[in-house]
């Protein structure tokens, strides 16, 4: 097999001096080599990472990165620095953003991802991508805004990614691969605050027990 991460010959899925990468530098080392267009996948085999946190920042780049890598796969024009961009950008929102500031920095990194690819600015030539940005963020906001029960970082990017990749297809040019079939979330058992069976990612069957994997999707 290959390496998740850096695709080099591995017996493991993630080899071993990417099993011990920081989770921005595992998502930049990822966006730069992926050539998936389905962001669900890749969002699903990156939090995979023996390192990557169940919950937290860590998934505001995540959800930034794989739109724009996503994006430039479905063969759209991506400016240079444009998923560093995003990266960076996304991982200046703290984790818990979602309880204290109205807002879920799941949805908000997805109107980072478009920001980045078109290179948006204040001005009026770039409202047109604002709008599109923010309508993006909007729609994501009210999708998690849908949810109840503890927070959980593993459903928002599921929620956002989902949407993000019809919106994407219908609005910009590119057809980015949407979750074939219904999404299961492969980490519920390492989720403390998992809310089980009231979220609609929780797998058909439970797992049994706490240990990483990937999940295949349909
Ligand atoms: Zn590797």
């Amino acid at each position: 097999m290959t390496c998740v991460a850096c695709a080099q010959p591995s017996t493991k899925v993630f080899c071993d001096p990417c099993a011990k990468l920081e989770y921005a530098e595992l998502i930049r080392l990822y966006c730069r080599r992926t050539v998936s267009t389905s962001p669900v996948a890749m969002a699903q085999a990156l939090m995979a990472h023996p390192r990557f946190p169940v919950a937290g920042q860590a998934h505001h780049p995540l959800v930034a990165g794989l739109l724009v890598a996503a994006y430039r796969n479905a063969g759209g024009a991506v400016g240079e620095g444009a998923i560093d961009t995003a990266i960076q950008r996304a991982d200046t929102i703290t984790g818990g953003f979602c309880a204290g500031f109205g807002a879920d920095a799941a949805a908000i990194a997805c109107g980072i991802a478009v920001s980045a690819i078109a290179g948006t600015t204040v001005k009026a030539e770039h409202a047109v991508a604002r709008s599109l940005a923010h309508t993006l963020t909007g729609q994501g906001m009210l999708l998690i805004a849908n949810n109840h029960g503890n927070r959980c970082c593993k459903r928002s990017v599921f929620t956002v990614l989902e949407l993000a990749a019809h919106f994407f297809t219908a609005t910009m040019g590119v057809t980015l691969a949407p979750p074939r079939g219904r999404i299961e979330c492969a980490f519920s058992a390492q989720n403390k605050l998992c809310n089980g069976g009231d979220c609609k990612f929780y797998p058909a069957v439970a797992p049994a027990k706490a240990e990483p994997r990937l999940a295949v999707l349909g």
